[in-house]
């Protein structure tokens, strides 16, 4: 589960260490801002969580007790979504731009805020269409910090003792990446990532995280790139997913490295291969 003390806090200083040698220094740096600000709003965090049947249930049928579709979402949400554009807006040296963005989504939030209910909605079942790719990341972040925050809050010995391949096991989102992580009864073990709550489970290395084949898998890396980063692909179903390796470089942080590694989704795109799933604080589906 998501450690609440430093989950966003990592995230942040990841990314700013990335946006150093980055092309894209700009929206990584104000990711970063954003990440600061999800970490306030994690610390405060206070939203009711799985009810003892939910749990019972969730247990039962093997499901994620806290599955993000479907759940009856506070609107408490949206007083993190604010606090998030509050804080991002008023930092030195953001872009006009995203300062617009900020901006335009406080006035959705005071007189349209059903259309942000929708957003969100649409951002939870992670589709492709009906996104609004520039607002998109800052209502993806509240969302996370209330999925990290119950997940934070959950106690992990109440999750299903087996639950459905590929989705968090927690919330039922998508990962995002995959870290092999370093030390401990983790060394050398692969987690799934999940984008939107932060919870990790493991994965046998050689599998593909999308179709469970471990046939025709195969790894990518950009030439001269970081030896820490490459992408797991899968001739059965063509997607591929990015796989962290914390034996080069222990910082690595999935979102972030995820985001950070373009260069590499551009690659993979070459050779026919699409993406298993997003990136949430990217959406580049912008137009219906
Ligand atoms: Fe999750
Ligand atoms: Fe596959």
């Amino acid at each position: 589960m998501p450690e609440l003390a430093s989950v966003f806090s990592a995230r942040a200083a990841r990314l700013r260490q990335l946006a150093q040698v980055s092309p894209i220094a700009q929206y990584l740096l104000l990711m970063a801002h954003l990440a600061d600000a999800q970490q306030h709003a994690v610390a405060a965090f206070s939203a009711p969580g799985a009810s003892a049947d939910r749990i019972a249930l969730a247990q039962s049928h093997g499901m994620p007790p806290l599955q993000a579709i479907g759940w009856l979402r506070d609107p408490i949400w949206r007083d993190m979504l604010r606090a998030l554009l509050d804080h991002v807006a008023g930092v030195s040296g953001v872009p006009f731009q995203a300062v617009k963005v900020c901006t335009a989504l406080k006035e959705r939030l005071d007189h349209d805020a059903d259309s942000l209910e929708e957003l969100a909605q649409a951002l939870l079942a992670e589709r492709e269409y009906d996104i609004d790719g520039a607002a998109a990341p800052f209502v993806m972040a509240a969302l996370q910090v209330y999925w990290t925050g119950l997940a934070g809050h959950f106690d992990e010995l109440q999750l299903p003792v087996v639950s459905p391949f590929g989705v968090c096991p927690a919330c039922g989102s998508l990962p995002v990446a995959s870290v092999v992580r370093v030390g401990g009864k983790q060394d050398g073990c692969r987690y799934m990532c999940c984008s939107l709550c932060a919870t990790e489970w493991h994965l046998v290395r050689v599998t593909c995280s999308h179709c469970q084949q471990t046939k025709d898998i195969a790894y990518h890396s950009i030439e001269g790139g970081s030896e820490a980063i490459r992408a797991e692909s899968c001739d059965h179903c063509h997607t591929y997913r990015k796989i962290f390796y914390q034996e080069k470089d222990l910082y690595v942080e999935p979102v972030a490295d995820d985001l950070a590694s373009l260069a590499l989704d551009m690659l993979m795109g070459e050779e026919g291969y699409s993406r298993a799933s997003g990136n949430p604080l990217l959406w580049q589906h912008a137009e219906g």
